[in-house]
């Protein structure tokens, strides 16, 4: 039994350094990402539930490695936050949004709202309001069609963020709050900040069929009469669906309307919609 257990010992070793060996190799190779354009987005439809038109999109960061292949966002997000790669990324991806809603725009492809992942470590950064606002103006797009998402982590430091939430404001930008429910802030904490959106976290939405109605019917009541606008994400079924359209929820996300797509399939979505 001895013997087993340390051969478990090792075992799990030999786990964990193929683990350290494979957060380094991303290390090493994220790095020059940037450089090498391995980054792209493909953007998931926001659908009006009352109407089932695409009303907005929310853009999702991919990236393919020349040695390592797609690397999900799950795994390598955290490893651009730990390197402070967020923040140039970050700004790579809001220019290129930025440009992408232009397009759009002048092809009359009309979406009310655009939506960008923001990290806190990059919501953090002094100069995130100024360089968006340089951004946004470089690419001549209307402010308001930008909404930002952040979590309820981001708004841990409560004066700082609060501030930034004002100067967004004042740009003209939207924010939402992403995966809500899963973090600690109340409802009558968030109404006192300029916050459009919520975003119901994919979790309750999975617990539906279970003992998860009495907390999206509560979100999304509350939420509607404190006159946030309610997303539910992660929609997956009909049965879903239905019940989300019938609480009035107003918009809907998921693998049950359309995948994260690349840009022009939105555009082929879009006009199949009309
Ligand atoms: P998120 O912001 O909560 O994004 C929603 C995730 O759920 C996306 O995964 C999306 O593809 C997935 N999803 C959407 N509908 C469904 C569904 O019906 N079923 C299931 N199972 N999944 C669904 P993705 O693209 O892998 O992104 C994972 C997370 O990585 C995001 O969660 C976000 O936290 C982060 N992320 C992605 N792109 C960016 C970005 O551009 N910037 C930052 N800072 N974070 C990003
Ligand atoms: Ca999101
Ligand atoms: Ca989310
Ligand atoms: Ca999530």
């Amino acid at each position: 039994a001895k013997k087993q257990g340390r051969n478990q010992f090792h075992f799990h070793t030999d786990n964990q350094e193929r683990e350290l060996e494979r957060t380094y190799q991303i290390e090493l190779e994220i790095h020059e990402a940037l450089e090498r354009n391995e980054f792209s987005l493909v953007y998931q439809p926001l659908i009006n539930l009352r109407t089932n038109k695409i009303v907005g999109v929310e853009s999702l960061l991919r990236w393919d490695n020349r040695l390592l292949g797609r690397i999900s966002p799950a795994e390598f997000i955290p490893i651009l936050e730990e390197t402070g790669l967020i923040i140039p990324v970050g700004k790579w991806i809001l220019q290129s949004v930025s440009i992408q809603m232009k397009s759009w725009q002048e092809q009359g492809l009309f979406l009310q709202r655009v939506s960008v992942n923001v990290s806190p470590i990059q919501f953090q950064d002094p100069y995130f309001v100024a360089d968006l606002k340089k951004i946004l103006h470089k690419a001549e797009v209307d402010p308001s069609y930008l909404e930002l998402e952040i979590t309820e982590g981001t708004l841990l430091d409560i004066d700082d963020s609060a501030k930034k939430l004002h100067d967004l404001q004042d740009l003209g930008v939207k924010v939402s709050i992403d995966d809500f429910g899963t973090g600690y802030s109340s409802l009558s904490y968030l109404k006192q900040l300029p916050i459009d959106t919520l975003k119901i976290d994919k979790s309750f939405i999975d617990d539906l069929d279970r003992d998860g109605k009495i907390i999206v019917n509560t979100i999304i009541s509350m939420g509607k009469n404190l006159q946030f606008r309610v997303i539910a994400e992660g929609i997956e079924n009909s049965d879903q669906f239905k019940y989300l359209k019938q609480q009035q929820c107003h918009e809907g996300q998921g693998y049950f309307f359309s995948r994260p797509v690349e840009s022009d399939k939105i555009e082929e979505l879009y006009y199949s919609l009309q």
